[in-house]
């Protein structure tokens, strides 16, 4: 029994079929006993496991859908647990480089890989995130899959990682600073993501979208553009899955088709979308008559493939995950809605409150818009919304029907 690693006190821990040290959490925790994990000297907090177990299955699916990878590079590694994870357990990666600035990370990587036999196969490094990404493509190392999985905004590792990954490669990506990305922090959203995030009803597709604008516009910059293949947010975070590939052209059109604004009208929560970049289209926007809040750019494209969801939760039970459950009812949301293109959601209780309405049921509303001939669901960005292709007077009139 490991008691140390570089005199740190430790405990082994599992996720998946990986085994790791991790410094003891009992002695980084807040007075009221919660933990903190930024105060370890190795960065690991138990509550991403979710996102790692989401990240293994869609590996996995990938593998299922023909698609392997040589390369994985997990350049903001703490204890190394992702990098190692995906290749013990998603059978789908040939080599993984695990990366942290931190030199005690590095000795805690290096003893994880070691005890899960894994030497071989993976990688340690102690550099600089974005040193490391250059230096794999000074030397034509090309990774097919990249993941950046910071504390914060991602944004200062995006440019690095979208000029080392392969044509075709996949980059993951999380973000945790939600409050920005989702309108509480204006300011910050501007100078971040170059762009506009306001209080909305749809604060929360309203991040990830103004996220993977951000991301598609410095990929545009290098004659690239991405494809979304799984996006979502959960727990305080945003996460997603974009595939990379090269092409001015095409990165044109991906700034034509998939980047916009939304007008939004405040006194009844009624939206536009106006395709456009760097400007929305002035001719829409004059026939706009009601006083309203212009937000954006954001992605106004698809957030995921359905494809890729169906598979991922096809194979998942064969995978030993602690969140199984979790995993599969989250992808059947994501199926449910990826089929509706409409870049928001409406928030139930609010729109009520606009429509000065008790509130009815959130399923007999989505009956009714469906009866209507309407595509209609909930969103996993949250309970209290729903999804719909109806127009607005007809999400009026359904919620002002029913009870
Ligand atoms: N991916 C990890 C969490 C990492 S937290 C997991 O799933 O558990 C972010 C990590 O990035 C920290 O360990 C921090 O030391 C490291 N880091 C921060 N800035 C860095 C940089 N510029 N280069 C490399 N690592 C960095």
């Amino acid at each position: 029994m490991i008691r140390e690693i570089n005199g740190i006190p430790v405990i082994e821990i599992r996720e998946g079929k990986t085994k790791i040290y991790i410094p003891n959490p009992k002695l980084y925790t807040r007075e009221d006993g919660t933990l903190e994990p930024a105060w370890a000297p190795v960065f690991y907090n138990p509550k991403m496991e979710f996102s790692r177990d989401v990240a293994v299955a869609f590996l996995t699916a990938l593998k299922k859908m023909g698609i392997s990878f040589r390369l994985v590079v997990d350049p903001l590694s703490g204890t190394g647990i992702r990098g190692l994870r995906y290749i013990n357990e998603s059978g789908n990666v040939s080599k993984v480089i695990i990366n942290d600035i931190n030199p005690i990370a590095y000795e805690f990587m290096k003893f994880n890989a070691k005890i899960n036999n894994l030497e071989d196969r993976v990688e340690v490094y102690n550099i600089d995130a974005n040193m490391l990404l250059y230096l794999l493509a000074m030397i034509r190392e090309r990774p097919d899959f990249i993941d950046i999985d910071p504390f914060g905004s991602p944004i200062p590792f995006i440019d690095s990682a979208l000029h080392t990954i392969k044509n075709g490669g996949v980059l993951a990506v999380t973000a945790t600073d939600v409050a920005p990305l989702s309108g509480t922090r204006e300011t910050a959203c501007r100078r971040r993501y170059f762009s506009r995030s306001i209080k909305v009803d749809f604060d929360k597709e309203l991040g990830l979208r103004i996220l993977i604008a951000s991301i598609a516009l410095r990929a545009a910059a290098q004659d690239l553009y991405i494809e979304p293949l799984l996006s979502y947010y959960v727990d305080h975070y945003y996460r997603a899955y974009l595939v990379v590939k090269r092409g001015a052209r095409k990165a044109d059109e991906m700034l034509n088709e998939n980047l916009g604004f939304i007008v939004y009208v405040t006194k009844n929560l009624r939206k536009y979308v106006i395709k456009g970049f760097p400007i929305p289209d002035v001719n829409e926007l004059r026939n706009i008559k009601d006083e309203y809040e212009l937000i954006g750019p954001l992605w106004i494209g698809k957030l995921c493939e359905e494809k890729v969801l169906k598979v991922i939760n096809e194979n998942a039970q064969y995978l030993e995950l602690n969140t199984m459950h979790r995993l599969t009812r989250l992808i059947e949301v994501l199926i449910s809605e990826s089929k509706i293109t409409t870049p928001y959601y409406y928030r139930l209780d609010m729109l009520c409150s606009k429509l000065k309405k008790s509130m009815p049921k959130i399923n007999s509303v989505l009956e009714c818009l469906r009866n209507k001939g309407y595509e209609a669901s909930r969103t996993h960005f949250d309970p209290r919304g729903f999804k719909t292709s109806a127009e607005y007077h007809d999400v009026v009139e359904c919620v002002m029907m029913v009870s």
